[in-house]
């Protein structure tokens, strides 16, 4: 039966099967991102940490090249050596400036930091000075020896600026692997969090929509028998009414009622009068078509809608289950109960039938007229 009812049972798991899906895919999602950024990072700063200590030990290599510079020059001052001698400065110099750069990103503590800027500085003021010297070095013999105790300065800057460095970066390698430890630890609880946050919201979105569907079910069916109650009957009357419009297709509707239920009620209790309905509904349910729709409508009043059915194929149909129901053994004791119902069916027949209000009218006319027929019928209007 694609009723509203059957539509309705089949959102539950398709919804929890969507919401644990969405849950895994950004679990793993998650997981990725957490595992890319572990990698990328500790790429990086491996990365930035090997670039900076290479530079440190090619650094460390200037200051001798310097003097040797220094030394060839003063020893044989020619035009070779004063070129050898200015390219080392530049060297150092450019080699200043990378690693003034690497220092500025680097999370070296402040104070230790300040005394190598220091020395940076006074590094710089003495090339600075070096530098017109070992260009004007082979006109001005008089200045050798004044850029021979330049180059032995700078020597020795560079000397104490890269072993401290050295020291530093040792150091300071194992504070940044700690503190990316941390942080790696912190985003991975940070991602836990939020995994378990969006579990959460996913379980109360599942809840919310569970309740929705809940009550939504409820508001369409009967308490007492489960069947459809009259709000939806009447709704997917009209729905399948209007399609069949469209289409020309035959409907037929059945209203069916218990004979002399009260007497029913009357003799064997109320509750046990519940018990007749709920085995009605049962037997209806079990004999009607999948396309068909049963419902409660009233107190003992049920009513069958029959797309696709002509007046023939209905009354078929209602005979049938007239017949079933007439053929059920309700024992109440040692009492069986005789049950009977009346049926008013119509059918569609012109195309001004196709108002609901008006072949339920008719459906009730026949009903009637089956009651006062004498009950235990089926009557076609
Ligand atoms: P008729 O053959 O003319 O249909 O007679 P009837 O007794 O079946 O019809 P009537 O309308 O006189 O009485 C219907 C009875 O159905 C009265 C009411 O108490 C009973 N009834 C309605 N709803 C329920 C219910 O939910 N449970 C029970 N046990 N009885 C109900
Ligand atoms: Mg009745
Ligand atoms: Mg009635």
């Amino acid at each position: 039966m694609t009723t509203d009812k059957a539509r309705l049972s089949l959102r539950l798991p398709r919804r929890q099967l969507l919401i644990w899906v969405s849950f895994l895919l950004l679990a793993g999602l998650s997981v990725i991102a957490i595992a890319f950024y572990a990698s990328y990072a500790k790429k990086q700063l491996d990365a930035d940490y090997i670039a900076f200590a290479s530079e440190i030990v090619r650094a460390q290599h200037d200051g001798d090249a310097l003097r040797q510079a220094s030394l060839n020059l003063l020893d044989h001052p020619q035009p070779l050596h004063q070129q050898q001698l200015i390219e080392a400065l530049w060297v150092i110099d450019s080699r200043q400036t990378t690693i003034a750069h690497y220092l500025q990103r680097s999370n070296l503590p402040e104070d230790e930091l300040a005394q190598i800027m220091q020395e940076f500085a006074r590094l710089g003021a003495l090339l600075k000075q070096a530098h017109p010297l070992a260009e004007s070095v082979l006109e001005r013999p008089d200045q050798r020896e004044q850029l021979d105790k330049l180059t032995a300065g700078i020597e020795h800057s560079l000397a104490y600026i890269y072993s401290e460095l050295h020291a530093l970066m040792i150091s300071g390698a194992t504070e940044q692997q700690r503190i990316m430890t941390v942080m790696t630890q912190i985003i991975v609880a940070l991602g836990i969090l939020v995994l378990v946050v969006i579990l959460g919201l996913l379980i109360a979105i599942d809840k919310i929509l569970g309740q929705q569907s809940a009550l939504e079910l409820l508001s369409i069916t009967d308490e007492l028998t489960g069947l459809e109650n009259r709000r939806s009957a009447m709704a997917q009357a009209r729905q399948t009414l209007a399609l069949a419009r469209r289409s020309g297709a035959s409907v037929s509707l059945a209203i069916i009622d218990i004979d002399h239920f009260k007497h029913i009620n009357d003799r064997y209790g109320h509750p046990f009068g519940d018990q007749v309905l709920k085995q009605l509904a049962t037997t209806l349910t079990q004999l009607v078509r999948e396309s068909d729709v049963v419902a409660r409508i009233g107190g003992e009043e049920f009513c069958l809608l029959m797309p696709d059915t002509d007046a023939q194929g209905a009354y078929e149909l209602c005979e049938r289950l007239h017949r079933g129901i007439g053929n059920l053994v309700i024992p109440h004791g040692d009492d069986i109960v005789p049950l009977t119902v009346s049926a008013g069916v119509t059918s569609i027949r012109g195309i001004e039938d196709y108002n609901f209000d008006a072949l339920y009218a008719q459906a009730d006319e026949a009903l009637y007229r089956a009651k006062t027929g004498g009950r235990d019928r089926v009557v076609v209007y």
